[in-house]
């Protein structure tokens, strides 16, 4: 496929993260995404309440900019494309939380469907190049945003389609990183994606996306191409 990643991290002022005492941009790492973390989307996809956190990644060259146009079209050939929305972590140095902002977790639910069926791994459902739209981020401080009071909204065309609130976390942000860390050392750079609540569904091309975190928009009227 060969996409042109041109993603790089950016805050909600538009100025792209630096790391901090020094000029060089902050690197763009992997994605750790957390499965099955809200219990009315595990109740919507009818799937088991897992013990552990499940985790899988996304690599670098899944991430793409929410505020630019997303494009699913060229993959219409292998089924539904679903969106999930997604509180994102945007990790800096010493596994601390730098930013928090919003992810899509694109996903050939089709193609998922059948990787379930055969026990085989989810990367060519979630981990395929531009399936991980992150939004700009918002600079984060324990002070003044509080991890498990934190909304997260989607808007289809006009219409609220997802909504949740970190208070409903089955694994709450603190513990995920603790888990997350366990296995994956998270590095400067790195995104983790914290599950979605219930309303998954569908995209198709001409549909408007916008993301609100905290009532703030993060992305606004996003197309679908
Ligand atoms: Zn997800």
């Amino acid at each position: 496929m060969g996409i042109t990643t041109s993603y790089i991290h950016r805050w909600h002022d538009g100025e792209q993260v630096l790391l901090p005492s020094r000029s060089n941009e902050l690197a763009v790492g992997k994605v750790v995404c957390v499965g099955r973390n809200y219990a009315d989307h595990i109740k919507e996809m009818n799937s088991a309440t897992p013990s552990e956190v499940v985790l899988f990644l996304k690599p670098s060259t899944a991430l793409c900019d929410a505020t630019q146009p997303i494009k699913i079209s060229h993959l219409s050939h292998l089924g539904d494309m679903h969106h999930e929305l997604e509180i994102a972590l945007l990790i800096g140095q010493q596994q601390r939380i730098l930013g928090i902002g919003l992810g899509i977790d694109l996903t050939l639910r089709d193609v998922q469907t059948q990787l379930k069926q055969k026990g085989l791994p989810w990367e060519r459902a979630k981990a395929f190049d531009g399936s991980c739209a992150v939004s700009p981020f918002i600079p984060f401080s324990s002070n003044d945003i509080d991890l498990s009071n934190i909304t997260l909204e989607l808007e289809l065309n006009g219409k609220t389609q997802q909504h949740g609130n970190s208070a409903l976390m089955l694994h709450p942000i603190k513990q995920l990183l603790h888990d997350i860390s366990s296995v994956f050392t998270l590095q400067a750079g790195d995104i983790v994606l914290t599950g979605t609540p219930a309303g998954v569904g569908p995209l198709s091309a001409g549909d408007q996306l916008s993301g609100y975190l905290n009532k703030q928009a993060l992305f606004s009227k996003t197309t679908v191409i």
